[in-house]
């Protein structure tokens, strides 16, 4: 939002710390830790699947490495979707 108006602060507006790149603003924001452990979690117990915590999973739904059966990949896919929102 900044590059469309500098009126508009580069800081992120969530620990006011860092600058609100998209990386930092959607994962690694140090106040949003909490939330994609708990995210992470919850999709373990879902999938009943061992993985570690990615951003490329978590944000660009890289599921290549992970070898889900479709259902499995489509309630991930689910996951990230509400995670992101
Ligand atoms: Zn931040």
């Amino acid at each position: 939002m900044h590059r469309i108006s500098r009126d508009i602060s580069s800081v992120c507006h969530r620990g006011k710390k860092r600058e609100g790149t998209f990386m930092h603003m959607f994962w690694d924001c140090h106040l949003l830790k909490s939330s994609w452990s708990s995210i992470h979690s919850f999709t373990h117990s879902v999938l009943d699947l061992q993985f570690d915590v990615s951003s490329s999973l978590y944000l660009l739904n890289d599921t290549y490495n992970l070898q889900l059966d479709h259902k499995k990949c489509r309630i991930l896919i689910l996951i990230t979707y509400f995670a992101k929102k």
